[in-house]
């Protein structure tokens, strides 16, 4: 592996995985294999206030669904361990002191109330509080007290908190894979809290240290993270590591189906689609958020329309195997304008990639749809069924709904077909259909076509008329694949019993 490329999904388990959240992992992974790196899942769970029981198996899983499974992560292991934030608590307090002896933080004791206080007289003078250069020399911290005055509350258990010193009026310029060059001035940033004195780190200070520590080369993340940056990159001046620096990309955001703003659960439950990739049961409310994989989509499909969220080919090629994408995938190729999320689309994908499997894949699925429906067949029988079923399905589940008249006769015929099909000669005519097939030889898809066209022609009945009769008598309704393939399927003794069945009980 070239450790050289070290990429990262870093989730923070607060809830299931948003499918935007399962893109970000996509990409960092394709750029992981495209360059033969390593992909690492970084769990971060230093905010404990917002960890939800079960999110992080939940992730785990999802990536292990889709065929994103991480090379260094906490199930894996790896030399850069461990994987979950609150195992590396110990270690982030001494860069927060580092920042402190450098002057680059300092310590602040201002209460909440405090804090609210100065909010509500800045709103009152209609102006924004914000914590930074302008205000810090006359708030509660270690930049406007004495020192011993600080040493004595720190050491009578004053809570405190640790702020990052941006210098006032500074330009930081940082390049961004996607979004090319970003300059921001300090004087639009507030002071951030990098650690508290309950002993955790908030997400910046953590964030930024592991990803030095897990040597990673590429931060790849969403572009929620942006306004993030300028205080990633000032730590990363500020410990020194600048030269270490990972390269920043920043990705577009998936935006609703219609309207402003980002995709959210919201929009899934107002139209009828999940934005989770697999089912999600909230371990509180216990209300259940439906998934992809729940819903009989293929991650194959979810992959790929995932793919196509942010990146663009270049080409007019849509379906893309992961192998694919890995070849095809550049990080230069994400657009800078955030992509509309199509529900409509994914139907699309599924069908497509249900079609790519090979006939072989789909069996054991279909066979566990039969056995849940009580029929018994060899996976010899089904070789033949299975081109003609696939590509008439979109889910899996389908299978049923398009197979079950190859398994069983009709129990009734669709009364609005019989009042359209079936008219005073039909019977007689089915008669002879019936006749004809008990002397066609062999009864073959071939045989039987020839045999039923050659019985039309002579007589100079209507073809349409005679096959949607027959359809009506093997499958009780105006559906399903080609008729002569379903006949060869039952046998002749099985057609004859079906068409004798159907013409009794559509006369009675
Ligand atoms: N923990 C952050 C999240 O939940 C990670 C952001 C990043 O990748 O830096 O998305």
């Amino acid at each position: 592996m070239n450790q050289n490329i070290r990429v990262r999904f870093a989730p923070s388990p607060t809830g299931p995985l948003h499918i935007g959240g399962l893109r970000t992992a996509l990409f960092n992974y394709l750029i992981a294999r495209k360059n033969r790196g390593v992909f690492i899942l970084r769990i971060e769970d230093t905010d404990q206030t917002r960890y939800v029981e079960g999110a992080e198996d939940y992730i785990m899983e999802a990536l292990d669904w889709c065929g994103l499974t991480p090379d260094e992560g906490p199930r894996q292991g790896g030399g850069f361990g461990p994987y979950k934030q609150s195992e590396r608590k110990s270690q982030y307090k001494r860069y927060a002191m580092q920042l402190l002896e450098s002057d680059f933080a300092y310590y602040a004791f201002d209460t909440p109330e405090e804090l609210d206080g100065m909010r509500k007289s800045f709103e009152a003078r209609g102006e924004t509080f914000v914590y930074d250069a302008r205000v810090r020399e006359s708030l509660k911290n270690s930049l406007s007290m004495q020192s011993i005055e600080v040493e004595e509350m720190i050491a009578s258990g004053t809570p405190y908190v640790i702020r990052f010193r941006f210098e006032s009026n500074q330009e930081i310029v940082m390049q961004d894979l996607v979004r090319g060059e970003v300059v921001v001035n300090t004087s639009t940033l507030d002071d951030k809290i990098l650690f508290k004195s309950d002993g955790m780190p908030t997400y910046h200070l953590a964030n930024v240290v592991d990803d030095n520590l897990m040597a990673i080369s590429h931060v790849i993340r969403g572009e929620e993270w942006l306004p993030s940056l300028p205080l990633h990159v000032a730590l990363y001046r500020a410990f020194g590591w600048e030269h270490l620096m990972p390269k920043f990309a920043h990705l577009p955001l998936i935006l609703k189906p219609t309207g402003k703003g980002k995709l959210s659960k919201r929009d899934g439950e107002k139209g009828g689609f999940p934005v989770f990739p697999l089912e999600w049961k909230d371990p509180v409310s216990g209300e259940i958020s439906p998934g992809y994989r729940e819903e009989g989509y293929l991650p194959e499909a979810c992959i790929n329309m995932l793919a196509l969220l942010g990146w663009n080919p270049g080409t007019e090629q849509e379906l893309f195997s992961l192998d694919e994408l890995i070849k095809e995938f550049q990080l230069k190729k994400v657009g800078r304008s955030g992509s509309r999320f199509d529900p409509e689309k994914i139907l699309w994908f599924n069908h497509q990639h249900m079609q790519l499997m090979v006939d072989d894949e789909l069996i054991p699925a279909f066979q566990s749809v039969l056995k849940a429906n009580g029929v018994n067949i060899d996976d010899s029988r089904l070789e033949s069924l299975v081109p003609i079923i696939k590509p008439r399905i979109d889910f899996l589940h389908e299978m049923w709904e398009e197979s079950w008249f190859f398994f069983q006769s009709p129990d009734n015929y669709d009364p609005g077909v019989v009042k359209k099909r079936w008219k005073e000669d039909t019977p007689e005519k089915m008669e002879q259909l019936a006749e004809a097939l008990e002397h066609c030889e062999p009864f073959t898809t071939e045989s039987v076509e020839a045999c039923v066209k050659e019985l039309i022609t002579s007589k100079e009945w209507g073809m349409g008329a005679i096959l949607n009769a027959w359809r009506l008598l093997l499958v009780g309704a105006a559906k399903g694949p080609g008729l002569f393939d379903l006949a060869a399927f039952l046998g002749r003794d099985e057609v004859i019993n079906r068409m004798k069945a159907g013409i009794k009980e559509i006369n009675r």
